[in-house]
């Protein structure tokens, strides 16, 4: 069995957390694989390393004193190296990042040496080899990751008998020079690499036991996911779930690899498993209605009335055209017999509003465009909607006794999701009252 397990910054932010991840790889031959991210926070007063490199570039851009802030992340270094007692010379490493910082250093490189540095540090502690990412990921010049490349790259210097910790985050583009991914970017090397060499199981080790059904900051003790499907995942992370990073999913879908969501400081924790396909895992369980709910507030809804408009041809290519001219792009756009409403973010909309209106209004040949403020939408995904009979109406009552408008509502044609939009005033009690009634009462 071979498993990629990737450890996130939490899990990785002092020698405490390292420890941990100690026990964690040398609990199971199979973790052969390590790939890391940089050092993160060990507290809320703490800094992630990353943020500090950024900001180290940011002084060096506008001809500001850099030490301050790049002592702090030497601090960290040298306190690891020291507290557990490794042979690397960290003096060294960071001698090399100064002089190039010194002779004019590129963000992406300056950024990426978290993840180096981290990487060689976790290598020397496991006793595993250091495996460069820049020896292997490769970007094409659009900035998107060369699969085929990559996965030749690495197996020119891969050995059968050798484990390796990897440094998440960044690879090279063509000419050599490293790029860094977006923030988060380490679950996507650890989902490559997982891809390249057919991993079994792509471990992702964070600081939660799992994805959970809802936000807790929302649904206080909000019950976990098992299992959750690619799909499923990916319809949660739209909307506004915010475990993994959304990129991370393709490559290892791509290969049928499950990823499995662990929490570093509860290891037995069974955590998440996102599959292909959840009914053969849950075969025994009762499959429950609603897999997770999450939702966005702060959305516009431009709601279209005409006669017979079902029946118009053209009418809804005109109206996009509106927005696609104005470069907005656009939600969803749920439909009735009589009427059609656009659904778009308030950011991208909100100084265009009345321009759409009355361009709508002249091209669409009719009086009645409203727009509707201040909307949330909320997800609920789940497996075969379409089968629930009656489940749409079970929402509008459950919603309806608790006072919460249901604005406009909308069944994604792939059958794991639907989607409501209420006031943003309701958003939180409308994810409680639903997790209440589908999740713990399973109504
Ligand atoms: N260190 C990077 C970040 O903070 C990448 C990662 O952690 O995955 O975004």
């Amino acid at each position: 069995m071979i498993k990629v397990s990737k450890f996130g910054g939490s899990s990785v932010a002092n020698s405490k957390q390292l420890k941990k991840v100690k026990n964690i790889v040398e609990s199971d031959s199979d973790r052969k694989f390590i790939v890391t991210s940089a050092c993160g926070k060990v507290d809320a007063d703490d800094y992630k390393i990353t943020d500090l490199l950024y900001l180290t570039f940011a002084h060096l851009k506008y001809g500001v004193n850099y030490l301050d802030i790049f002592s702090k992340i030497e601090n960290k270094y040298k306190n690891l190296v020291s507290d557990l007692n490794l042979n690397i010379d960290i003096e060294s490493e960071l001698n090399i990042i100064k002089d190039k910082i010194k002779k004019g250093i590129s963000e992406d490189f300056l950024v990426s040496r978290g993840e180096y540095l981290t990487a060689k540090i976790l290598a020397d502690y496991l006793n595993f080899e250091f495996f460069d990412a820049a020896d292997f990921v490769s970007f094409n010049f659009d900035g998107d990751i060369d699969l085929d490349k990559s996965k030749n790259k690495f197996f020119e210097r891969f050995n059968k008998k050798s484990k390796y910790v990897i440094s998440g985050f960044y690879g090279v583009m063509p000419n050599n020079e490293i790029k860094v991914m977006s923030r988060g970017g380490s679950d996507i090397t650890g989902s490559i690499l997982a891809n390249i060499i057919d991993a079994d199981l792509y471990e992702n080790w964070t600081d939660v036991d799992g994805i959970l059904i809802c936000d807790p900051r929302i649904v206080k003790n909000s019950k976990k996911i098992s299992y959750i499907s690619y799909d499923e995942l990916r319809e949660m992370s739209y909307m506004g779930a915010n475990v993994l990073h959304d990129e991370a999913i393709f490559p290892v879908k791509e290969k049928n690899i499950p990823i499995n969501i662990k929490n570093t400081n509860e290891p037995n924790d069974f955590g998440t498993m996102i599959v292909s396909n959840c009914d053969n895992y849950d075969a025994n369980n009762k499959p429950s209605i609603i897999t997770g709910i999450t939702g966005r507030k702060d959305f516009y809804v431009i709601s279209v009335k005409k006669n017979h408009i079902s029946s118009e041809t053209g009418i809804l290519r005109k109206a996009l055209k509106v927005f696609e001219e104005l470069k907005i792009s656009i939600e969803s756009i749920p439909a009735s017999v009589d009427a059609f409403c656009i659904v778009v973010e308030k950011k991208f909309i909100e100084k265009y509003q009345y321009e759409i209106v009355s361009r709508l209004k002249s091209d669409l040949e009719t009086n009645e465009v409203n727009v509707i403020k201040d909307i949330a939408l909320i997800a609920m995904v789940g497996r075969n909607f379409i089968q629930r009979i009656g489940l749409a109406g079970k929402i509008f009552k459950a919603l309806g006794d608790n006072n919460i408008n249901i604005k406009i509502i909308n069944q994604g044609s792939d059958e794991i999701n639907i989607t409501i939009g209420v006031d943003n005033k309701d958003f939180e009690k409308a994810i409680n009252c639903i997790y209440n009634h589908f999740v713990l009462n399973e109504i």
